[in-house]
């Protein structure tokens, strides 16, 4: 764990950063450690400083992350951005955090988890993968950590990085506290753009795995939701697999999702009177 204190705004050790706007940027949430801001107030300021546009801001909080330990902390509807202290995460995404026991743990099954091959019979190096990139919230809970080969990990990561301008609204969609929330969130965060199972099985396993989440994205139709499915070729696992895709979405009900699900279900003997 790299626990040396966060370095003041004029230190020479932010000649790490890339540029003077992202020591620019990490000035502002080291004076506001006490009072984190909301992403709004972020893009705000660097408008403000820079007449900088949203999505590069968006990119510059991200490229602190490669240094910084930024999480998103939830706050009524919005995330506030606090800068806690320097990343257990190196550059290249190994992690300086992982005790050898949880290492040794994690791997142990001495398989890749997505392409089932094995370092003694087909050569390849595993690494420590986190199931939910922590990017999006997952944490370094042994549940969501598997072992991937390296060629599987980088492919991942390739992966998710195509879904980078929907960071921000992935991170909002995976703090909703119903399965069917995140889910629903997640669509409504593609704008009417084809979402593939692989990354909707992720978010909807957020807060606690979802075995049957494809049955509860089903369920959203029964609130008055329209979701059209396609197969196509997945780019996580190379299988042809299934898309989906909200064309019309209704608001969440006050109370509990599931709840409503249930009252709405036909199949459901207490509806019959
Ligand atoms: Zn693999």
């Amino acid at each position: 764990m790299d626990e040396r204190p966060l370095p003041p705004p004029d230190s020479p050790e932010l000649a790490i950063l890339p540029t003077e706007s992202h020591r620019l940027l990490y000035g502002y949430l080291y004076l506001r450690r006490d009072d984190p801001p909301t992403m709004r107030e972020i893009r705000a300021y660097m408008t403000e400083e820079l007449g900088e546009a949203p999505a590069q801001t968006d990119r510059r909080v991200r490229d602190l992350r490669d240094h910084f330990d930024v999480p998103a902390v939830r706050s009524g509807t919005e995330h506030r951005y606090e800068l806690v202290g320097w990343s257990k995460v190196k550059k290249d995404g190994s992690r300086r955090g992982f005790s050898n026991r949880v290492r040794a743990e994690v791997l142990a099954p001495q398989r890749c988890a997505q392409c089932g091959r094995r370092p003694l019979e087909h050569g390849v190096v595993l690494v420590v993968d986190h199931k939910v990139p922590r990017e999006w919230g997952g944490t370094d809970d042994i549940d969501n950590l598997q072992p991937l080969c390296e060629e599987c990990n980088a492919g991942k990561k390739a992966f998710y990085a195509t879904y980078d301008e929907y960071a921000e609204e992935i991170a909002a969609a995976s703090m909703h506290p119903e399965p069917h929330g995140r889910i629903g969130e997640l669509l409504k965060a593609f704008r009417g753009d084809w979402a593939p199972s692989s990354l909707i099985g992720v978010v909807a396993s957020m807060q606690q795995y979802q075995e049957d989440w494809q049955k509860r994205l089903r369920e959203l139709r029964l609130l008055g939701w329209t979701i059209s499915s396609k197969r196509a070729k997945d780019p996580i696992t190379g299988r042809v697999n299934t898309w989906y895709r909200a064309e019309h979405w209704e608001p969440w009900p006050p109370g509990s999702i599931r709840a409503e699900v249930a009252r709405r279900d036909p199949s459901n003997k207490r509806n019959k009177t």
